[in-house]
């Protein structure tokens, strides 16, 4: 079976080179006769596994000293309440930026937390979130801001961050981490789950500047990121083969040049489907073009019937999951540091062909 394009937003395809460097080494993992899947996490094997995967992590974000780089579980979702519940213990009170509907996911988690006071601080939910929040209003103490950098739904991307006036930024990157570049300075805290962009389900990123982990109360042991940190994330066992995926993913990003490089190319293939959107007669995509995103292109025809069949024909011809979020409907193209250029060019022909057949007026 040849593989396909797979525009899938999450889990998402993964580059070709990684899913056949873990096909070559199933069965005997560094020569050792056992799979990642069967080592001992408190094997050599293991600890020098997960450290170079932290150190690939750290070269490709540059990540400073004084952040911390956990491996954890639970998706970004289990974050979303992990983090107030960590991190919010001095104001008692946190903004949520609310761009989409993940960011509106973060929020409800925070709510949770008791004794926190939830606040939201900006919303494009007026103008339906085809454009980003730029401008915030704060006033007081915060223990941090929460943001989404790519809003994976709705298909906006931050690339200069709103000014917070020197308060601490928490930000959920699970959808453009490392294929963006973002300066780790500028954040508190970043965390991402690794299915979009980099790796396999049940790999959680945080990456955690160390004085915010001085003032975590004590917590049971799986919340706790201070606990986690001490054990250096293998307080329990850790998703052995979700890190071994996510350091194969890193490596590969090295090796195409890092970070910069992932960008560059995510902005020539982004480019190529916005231009064939916003010269189509067929199709559109709604978001502010300052705000676009590299990542996740949502579009639509303006006919639900005529989606749908334009999903089924592209699944026909090798082009999956580009069926948009139920909460946008039409179609969705993730393109992921993973998706190449000849998965885009074959993306825009397919759809130049299907507006020829089904009237572009
Ligand atoms: C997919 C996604 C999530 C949810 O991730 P899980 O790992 O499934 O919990 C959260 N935030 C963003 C931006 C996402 O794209």
């Amino acid at each position: 079976m040849d593989r396909v394009y797979n525009f899938s937003a999450g889990p998402a395809t993964l580059p070709h080179e990684v899913v056949l460097k873990a096909q070559a080494e199933l069965l005997s993992f560094k020569d050792s006769g056992m799979s990642v899947m069967e080592i001992s996490h408190r094997s050599d094997l293991y600890t020098t596994m997960a450290s170079e995967a932290e150190q690939d992590l750290r070269d490709l974000m540059q990540i400073p000293d004084n952040y911390e780089v956990l491996f954890l579980q639970g998706g970004a979702t289990q974050m979303f309440y992990t983090l107030p519940l960590n991190f919010a213990n001095q104001a008692h009170r946190v903004g949520y930026i609310n761009t989409g509907h993940w960011s509106e996911r973060a929020e409800e988690e925070a709510r949770y937390v008791s004794g926190l006071t939830v606040e939201e601080v900006g919303s494009s939910a007026d103008q339906h979130f085809t454009e980003l929040v730029h401008q915030v209003t704060l006033n007081g103490d915060y223990d941090f801001i929460h943001l989404t950098t790519n809003n994976t739904i709705e298909g906006t991307m931050y690339r200069d961050l709103p000014e917070l006036d020197g308060r601490t930024l928490v930000a959920d990157l699970s959808s453009n981490f490392l294929g963006q570049v973002y300066n780790v300075n500028d954040f508190g805290i970043i965390y991402a789950g690794a299915q979009k962009n980099s790796g396999i389900a049940g790999f959680t990123v945080a990456i955690v500047r160390k004085d915010l982990l001085e003032q975590v109360p004590d917590l049971p042991a799986m919340l706790s990121f201070s606990k986690q940190a001490a054990k250096h994330s293998a307080l329990n066992t850790p998703p052995v083969f979700a890190i071994y995926m996510a350091g194969l993913v890193f490596k590969w990003i090295k090796e195409q040049g890092g970070v910069a490089a992932m960008q560059k190319r995510n902005e020539a293939k982004a480019q190529l489907l916005y231009e064939f959107l916003d010269s189509s007669n067929l199709f559109r995509n709604p978001v502010v073009s300052a705000d676009r995103s590299t990542m996740n292109i949502p579009f639509v025809t303006g006919d639900a019937d005529l989606d749908a069949l334009c999903v089924q024909e592209a699944t026909k011809q090798g082009l999956m999951s580009l069926k948009g979020h139920k909460s946008v409907g039409g179609l969705r193209a993730s393109l992921y540091n993973a998706m190449t250029i000849d998965g885009v060019q074959a993306l825009v022909k397919f759809l130049g062909e299907f507006e020829k057949e089904h009237g572009g007026k």
